[in-house]
Formats: C-alpha cells, structure tokens, sequence
C-alpha cells in the first residue's frame, strides 16, 4: 500500500484549545468544525474538542451527527437551514441556527405550529463584509420580530462576523457599527474568529468562534502559529518511492520546470495535486525528509512530487517524507503557493487514509 497518510493529533486539538482559552479566558467557545472540521474529519476530530462549550458547522447533517455521537454542547447551523423541514430537524435535535436574511425570519415565524420546541437563533449583522446579514439599520426591527416569535428562545445571541481581522486594518469600523446598533439590547453577543481571538481582546463578548487556530494554522499571513503557542493538529506524510540523479543541464518532470545546475539527487514522493498537495508549489517550497528539511522541485503532478536530496545522502527509496506537521507548518507550505493553511488542510482528498493520535 501506498505509505502516504494524514495523522490527527488529539493532544494538539485539546492543547490548541487551551490556547484559545488563554486569549479568550471569560468566553464560551464555540469550536468551528465546518468543513468536515477543515479536512480532519468531524467525528474523528471532535473528541480532542468536547471541552468546548459549543460547536459549529455548515449542515444539519454534520449537527444531526454530533448529537447522535452524544454531544449535548450547544450546536450552531453557521448558515442557518436552507428550508422549513430543516427548521423542525433542528428544533427537534436542539439545534441553534444562525439567522442571516428574511426568508429565514419567515420561514420561523410560519413554522409557529409544527416546532416541537423553540429554537435558539444566533441574529447575525451585515456590520461591512457583505457577505451574510442584515444591514444595521435593518437589524432592530428583525430583533423585535424574533423576540415576539413563539418558535424563537429568549437567549438570543447577536453576531457579526469580520473581514479583516487578521490585517492591519483591524475591526474598529466594523466594531463601532455593531456596538452601536446593539447598545442597551439584553442579548449575548459572538463577534470573534480565530484572527480577533489573537489580536482584537476587546470584541471577545459572550461566545468566541475559533476555527482555523484550533488545528494549529494561523490566520495571520506572516505570523506563524508557534508564536501564538499553536501545535499543528495535522501532519501530511508519505514516503520516497524512486531516486533520480540529474546531471547539469537535466530537467526535471512535467514542464522540464526544474533544470539542474549541477548533479542533483532527486527524491520522487508518493504524493500530488490528486492527495490534495497545492500543484502551484514552486520549486523551493519546504518539504522535509527523514527530518530534515529540504525543498520541492519541479512541478507537482497528480500522484507524485520531488524534492532535493543532494544534501541528504542518507535518503533514498523509503525515506519517511513530512508534506506539512510539526516540522514544515502547513502555512509554508501555503504560502509558498500563494494561498492559505486553510485552504490546505481542507483539500486533503479523500483517498488519503487518516490515522488519530493522542
Ligand atoms: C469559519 C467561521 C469562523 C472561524 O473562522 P477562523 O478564521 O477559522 O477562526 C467563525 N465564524 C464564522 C461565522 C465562520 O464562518
């Protein structure tokens, strides 16, 4: 069998949210598990995660699922349901919605008579990204209208979400609007993603919403996780299958995008863009092999990727290759290739057998 694997680290989960706990040490924590908890499975992640006070995710499904696995936590719908049947599943199940637009206002108000229970509904505010929410000064008249629906709890939690928390342009604006447009309402408030847990103390409030930094990636661009106390949760591993050694002028793989300058050693890595590995690592993006680091070359294609063991004489068929975990943080990986941890972790694809630790 092919060796590669992706490892789940339960300690690092459990560690990761006493990080959280730290920054944030007056807030209910409502861990983000959206995306099959960003590409680590949602049941196999869940147990480093069940000191949280809540969790959230995307589907009813993926709801539906923690409770049946015995979470009684308060289990947030980041969307909200999609449609009337959904409404009464999650009634049903105790599940809490997000409430971001007028159909989904509607569709509580009418389903009055066929809830079970009433549910309890996190309102949330359009305070600038345009994403999901009402617009401020919509946004009273939708509380009243909750308030004095049957079908609504009275611990209602009102939200808004940031765009750039993680940069230099922070979240006053977007603060001060929410602020001002919930001043004197009786309700808790969520505000906080993994970026204004680590940089904004001052929009904690009530429940904070950590995703990415409880897998141990940071979702500050430049600042890598260590520095906030972080342990990488996933680590990516496969193993050399075949050596290469080029001679100057030889080029390597699909493109020829690598040519040797002199002889060079060259691993080839049970590994592609088919596993979830970025195709746009350029040549030079961190890899380790047998512990120590190294760098890719050439392009990455479906099944296989190379790197540089000129330096590592050691190394050869068989070798022990770490793609991202504790060695090489998936964010240098990411941002060698232009784009996010998050985007990463989330892509490992579902023919990479995953293993739990811890
Ligand atoms: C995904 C998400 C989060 C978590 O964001 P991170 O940057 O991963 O911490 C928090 N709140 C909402 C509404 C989200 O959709």
């Amino acid at each position: 069998m092919r060796a590669i694997q992706a490892t789940v680290n339960l300690a690092a989960l459990r560690h990761n949210l006493a990080v959280v706990r730290k920054f944030s040490p007056a807030s209910k924590v409502l861990a983000v598990v959206k995306a099959d908890a960003y590409g680590h499975g949602l049941l196999r992640a869940s147990p480093g995660l069940e000191d949280a006070d809540g969790f959230g995710v995307l589907r009813l499904s993926e709801a539906l699922a923690l409770r049946e696995s015995g979470y009684s936590q308060t289990l947030l719908l980041l969307e909200g349901v999609f449609a009337a049947d959904e409404l009464i599943a999650a009634a049903a199940h105790g599940i809490s919605i997000v409430v971001h637009n007028e159909q989904q206002v509607q569709m509580l108000e009418q389903a009055v008579p066929q809830l079970p229970h009433p549910l309890q509904v996190f309102l949330k505010m359009n305070s600038g990204m345009n994403r999901l929410g009402f617009k401020p000064n919509l946004f009273g008249a939708v509380v009243k209208r909750l308030k004095a629906c049957p079908a609504v709890r009275p611990d209602i939690v009102l939200m808004t979400h940031f765009a750039t928390a993680d940069d230099e342009r922070g979240i006053d604006l977007p603060l001060s609007v929410f602020q001002k447009t919930t001043q004197g309402l009786p309700y808790s408030i969520s505000l906080a993603n993994s970026a204004t847990i680590l940089r904004h103390p001052a929009a904690h409030y009530d429940w904070v919403r950590p995703g990415i930094m409880l897998y141990g990636a940071s979702p500050v661009t430049g600042v890598a996780a260590a520095h906030y106390g972080l342990q990488p949760v996933m680590q990516f591993t496969s193993e050399v299958i075949a050596v290469q050694v080029l001679q100057a002028g030889e080029t390597l793989g699909y493109g020829a995008r690598f040519s040797a300058e002199t002889e060079t050693r060259v691993a080839v890595i049970a590994c592609g863009y088919a596993d979830g590995y970025p195709r746009h690592a350029p040549n030079g993006t961190p890899i380790a092999i047998n512990g120590s680091i190294s760098q890719t070359l050439g392009r990455v294609s479906m099944d296989m990727l190379f790197a540089d063991i000129t330096h590592l004489p050691e190394a050869g068929v068989g070798s022990e290759v770490e793609l991202w975990g504790g060695l090489v943080p998936v964010d240098a990986v990411a941002e060698a290739s232009g784009t996010v941890g998050y985007e990463l972790l989330c892509a490992v694809a579902p023919r990479v057998p995953f293993k739990v630790v811890g």
